[in-house]
């Protein structure tokens, strides 16, 4: 039965512990905490001898799930998720009171059983045997109906996760904090998980070779799809990795310096080998290095207005994931005029980083920035 509960959330524990689930054959994952930590499912390997499903890193995927988790606490979308709770706890209590009207039906049957074999004349030893195996197949009915009841009453959330409907009272109320609650230092580890398992049934984790594939099952049934970008050991096992290459060199060949190239090929969506979601210098200058580039002398016109800030000086500022600012960016829902290096350069003040914020926050859909760039009209190439 072990493996059928969700366990009560602990601290110290990862995330998804618990409610993880292996894509690969199905079965539960369980944490391991060696190096950072990773989620594990050796079914396979010890019931079948087959290799043993791929660990997946839990860092990278637990912090995608509590973003993804996050953004589902947008009001609008917070409405939907708490009809479906609600709606779920009420078949749960649908099937509870079933189960718990067939172990008294099935109750009153047996003590009626037991009467009428109590009742009988013990010289009639034809009916008396009759009786007392109805008797007997009654008792083996409330038996069953018990072990039902309890089966059902297992599958009740325990622990903090009954707390569903004040929970998801408290959430819908702290909506709009619930981003700064979740990543103040003074929130356990298990208040997080706590919170997550009020929305969250379950996730499925499948490892390809260069992301994570996690299905998260809200509550309710709805699935969300990430594919999170995880560590490989080499650019060449990137499926885009020698187009970055390329770019990478002919960059650098025009005289763009390192920090700059980072800048440009992070925002084309590349990464490096052993970085989920960003070029790192060093892939830079290594790989500019091995071709005989040399760096260009630093040039005015690379070092931008002190009163802007780039995309990931910004992401740290806000500390908030670089990702995330690229990808609303991609979806328009960011409106930013790129550089004509392809990077991008956000006016350093409060009504730009309030936006942003917002935006973050869900509190608006979309910023624009272009205006408020032209009207800073403080950045001059040349
Ligand atoms: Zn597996």
């Amino acid at each position: 039965m072990r493996t059928k509960t969700r366990g009560i959330p602990r601290d110290g524990d990862l995330l998804l512990h618990g409610i993880v689930w292996c894509g690969r054959c199905g079965h539960k994952m369980y944490a391991r905490y060696k190096g950072g930590g990773e989620y594990v499912c050796n079914h396979l390997n010890k019931h079948s001898g087959l290799p043993a499903c791929p660990p997946v890193r839990a860092r990278a995927v637990d912090a995608a799930v509590a973003d993804a988790f996050l953004t589902a606490l947008a009001p609008a979308e917070l409405d939907a998720l708490s009809r479906a709770c609600r709606a779920q706890s009420q078949v749960d209590s649908a099937l509870r009171a079933n189960a718990e009207r067939e172990v008294e039906r099935t109750r009153y049957a047996a003590a009626l059983a037991q009467r009428q074999y109590n009742r009988v004349d013990p010289d009639n030893r034809l009916v008396a045997a009759e009786l007392e195996r109805r008797w007997e197949s009654a008792l083996m009915e409330v038996r069953a109906a018990e072990t039902a009841l309890a089966e059902q009453s297992a599958q009740q959330p325990a622990g903090p996760v009954a707390m569903g409907k004040a929970f998801t009272g408290k959430v819908v109320t702290l909506a709009g904090r619930l981003p700064q609650i979740w990543a103040d230092p003074a929130t356990s580890d298990a208040h997080r998980k706590s919170l997550l398992r009020c929305l969250v049934d379950k996730a499925v984790l499948n490892r390809t070779p260069e992301s994570a594939l996690v299905l998260i099952v809200w509550r309710g049934g709805a699935v969300t799809e990430l594919d999170i970008k995880m560590r490989v050991t080499a650019i060449a096992k990137l499926a885009r990795g020698a187009e970055m290459r390329e770019r990478l060199l002919e960059l650098a060949r025009a005289g763009m310096p390192d920090d700059e190239i980072v800048r440009v090929l992070t925002s084309e969506g590349h990464r490096s080998a052993n970085s989920p979601d960003k070029v790192l210098a060093v892939t830079v200058q290594r790989i500019r290095l091995a071709e005989g580039i040399s760096t260009p002398p630093a040039r005015r016109r690379w070092n931008h207005d002190p009163g802007f800030l780039s995309t990931t000086a910004l992401a740290a500022k806000l500390g908030i994931p670089v990702n995330w600012l690229y990808v609303r960016i991609r979806k328009k829902r960011l409106l930013i005029d790129p550089q004509p290096t392809g990077a991008y350069l956000f006016p350093d003040t409060s009504v730009v980083l309030d936006g942003v914020r917002n935006l973050r926050n869900h509190i608006i859909s979309e910023l624009d920035l272009r205006i408020s760039q032209r009207e800073n009209r403080g950045y001059q190439h040349g």
